[in-house]
């Protein structure tokens, strides 16, 4: 599959240059060079065997050797041998996450803050902001 550089980007953003079956560091220069540290390739996250298609919403960066060792088999299995269930987030859908959990984990202290009256309730929201803001959401 011949591909230019930006789609190149776009799919080693995808997951924050990382493997999407085992969520280790790809080398951005070493797309393509089996052998090489942090080797990757584009791989199909349904494989084409399978119906999968050409989209950018069905391509994944991952090892060379990771995407050899899925051949056509499922994500699922490649990564339950890593420990890891999904792919690892992109940039947008990881501070999407953060944020969320930061209004989420405020809203939680400004509810307990509200037993001691409106000074625990700033103080139980500003808790809750660190809380959820430094909340891991790397996957
Ligand atoms: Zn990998």
């Amino acid at each position: 599959m011949k591909i230019d550089d930006e789609t190149l980007n776009k799919i080693y953003d995808k997951t924050r240059g990382k493997c999407h079956l085992c969520h280790k560091k790809l080398a951005f220069s070493n797309y393509g060079v089996p052998g090489a540290r942090g080797a990757w390739e584009i791989e199909h996250s349904k494989p084409k065997s399978k119906g999968g298609t050409d989209h950018l919403n069905n391509l994944y960066p991952a090892h060379i050797k990771c995407n050899r060792q899925k051949n056509n088999g499922a994500n699922k299995s490649i990564r339950s041998k890593h420990g890891v269930r999904n792919a690892p987030l992109s940039y947008k859908a990881k501070r999407k996450k953060v944020i969320k959990n930061a209004i989420g984990y405020t809203a939680t202290g400004v509810a307990i803050g509200r037993i001691f009256g409106p000074g625990g309730m700033l103080v139980g929201g500003a808790i809750g902001a660190i809380l959820g803001s430094k909340r891991k959401t790397d996957q």
